[in-house]
């Protein structure tokens, strides 16, 4: 069983205290490896540094960089791409760009703001051929208005929060639906269903951890060890057993991030053309 989480926060305040037992418990519960992924340059060389733990405890660890939309007060486009430059020209390479987005439903942040730092990175990955991790809420419409206009190699609109519709319009356009915690609760019905609507081959998986904990760990930090129950949930909704919808899952991730979950960062420098 090979299981990947396909979003989590390393460098996170909530696991700089355990995070060695956060990792053995990823590992203990099934977990194989994971694609850390970022929010802001400044954080970058924490968020490598977990990486790098997550790969002396015996897992797999894939970094995405990117200053999500949140950080979009603080950080501006040549700040970002810079700091994208600089990780790229680094031994711990970008596999993909995110965590970026629009948030429409943050108080605070300017939209004319989002956009630009959004669509700049958008381009910046286009022009490596990079998959995008999209940060979307109450902004589907936004994000695909963007995605028609730009360049972009596809990627995965992660804890997505809209329609059915919108989901299929995403698919259509290159776009994997990230599946989370928010699966386990019972009562997310409307969500239940749009899951159940979608091509089995765009869903992959995912924790957002510390964020998003599933329906038994209401109320705590979420963790990557915690994924396993996230493809149990899909699992009884698709009707379909773990162990079968996982090798769909794996399918789907390895083409999500281009095949590049194929080598170890520790040595891409000397496997991966420039
Ligand atoms: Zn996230």
């Amino acid at each position: 069983m090979e299981l990947i989480d396909t979003h989590c926060h390393l460098e996170a305040a909530a696991f700089v205290d355990d995070l060695d037992e956060v990792l053995s418990h990823a590992l203990a519960n099934g977990v194989a490896g994971m694609v850390a992924v970022g929010v802001s340059p400044a954080d970058f060389a924490d968020q490598c540094q977990a990486m790098a733990k997550a790969r002396a405890v015996g897992l797999s660890a894939w970094g995405a960089f990117g200053t999500h939309p949140w950080w979009s007060d603080r950080v501006g486009v040549d700040e970002a791409l810079a700091g994208l430059d600089r990780q790229w020209q680094s031994d711990e390479r970008p596999i993909a760009v995110g965590e970026i987005g629009l948030d429409f439903a943050q108080s605070g942040l300017e939209s004319d703001v989002q956009n630009a730092l959004f669509t700049a990175q958008l381009d910046w990955a286009a022009e490596r051929d990079l998959p995008v991790i999209l940060h979307e809420r109450k902004s589907a419409d936004r994000l695909l208005y963007w995605l028609r206009r730009h360049r972009h190699a596809g990627g995965v609109v992660h804890g997505f929060t809209g329609s059915t519709q919108q989901a299929e319009v995403f698919i259509e356009q290159g776009f994997h639906i990230g599946v989370g915690g928010a699966i386990t609760h019972p009562g997310a019905h409307r969500m239940h269903r749009m899951i159940s609507e979608l091509p089995l081959d765009a869903l992959v998986l995912e924790t957002d951890a510390p964020n998003q904990p599933g329906h038994d760990h209401r109320g705590e930090r979420n963790l990557p060890g915690y994924l396993p129950e996230n493809l149990a949930s899909l699992a009884h909704l698709r009707g379909m057993e773990p162990d079968q919808l996982l090798e769909s899952i794996n399918r789907n991730t390895r083409q999500l991030f281009k095949g590049r979950l194929g080598y170890n960062a520790a040595s891409n420098n000397s496997t991966e053309p420039r």
